[in-house]
């Protein structure tokens, strides 16, 4: 088992369960800082202790660092100007998928794309877009604000995950400088 700093862990004993987050790791990965998520209290457990307590199956990963931070970064663009200045709307449904048209403006230049959505065998929710973007392989913000109105159809949460490596745009940076 490895943990990072920012990982957060459950530990269950006969005395209940409580979760931590790891604040600090020594560099020989000996000891880790941690604090009770819910009372703040500092805790150090060591490489062995957390071994042990995962050989009893007391002890559960709850999110990795990595995870939270892609999750951020989805958070944040999904909130962005540049996302919510896609206008989006629902076209039809055929065959489990639903359509969406998504328009840009560039230049006042209207520009408009089809993101298609449709749950795959697993039950995850996969979108796929017409725009260069999404053809080369990277997250748009057509699929992001759709991923809103179509969790708002839905009646569900957006997932967030499949649109964490979304990097903003270049005109995110100038609205803020600007704010
Ligand atoms: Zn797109």
């Amino acid at each position: 088992m490895k943990l990072h700093i920012a990982d957060t862990f459950r530990i269950t004993t006969g005395y209940g369960k409580r979760i931590f987050k790891v604040l600090e790791v020594t560099a020989d990965a000996f000891e880790f800082t941690c604090a009770d998520t819910e009372t703040g209290e500092l805790y150090f457990f060591s490489q062995k202790g957390l071994e042990l307590y995962e050989s009893l199956n007391q002890l559960v990963i709850i999110e990795r660092a990595e995870q939270s931070a892609k999750l951020d970064n989805a958070r944040k663009a999904l909130e962005s100007a540049h996302v919510k200045a896609v206008e989006v709307g629902f076209d039809y449904e055929s065959d489990g998928v639903r359509f969406y048209s998504a328009v840009t403006k560039d230049n006042s230049v209207p520009h408009l794309y089809t993101v298609r959505v449709w749950e795959d065998s697993d039950g995850a929710t996969v979108a796929k877009c017409n725009c260069q973007g999404n053809a080369k392989g990277f997250a748009c913000r057509h699929i992001g604000r759709v991923a809103i109105e179509d969790a708002k159809r839905c009646k569900r949460k957006v997932y967030y995950a499949s649109f964490g490596n979304y990097r903003a745009h270049k005109s995110n940076k100038s609205e803020r400088l600007a704010a």
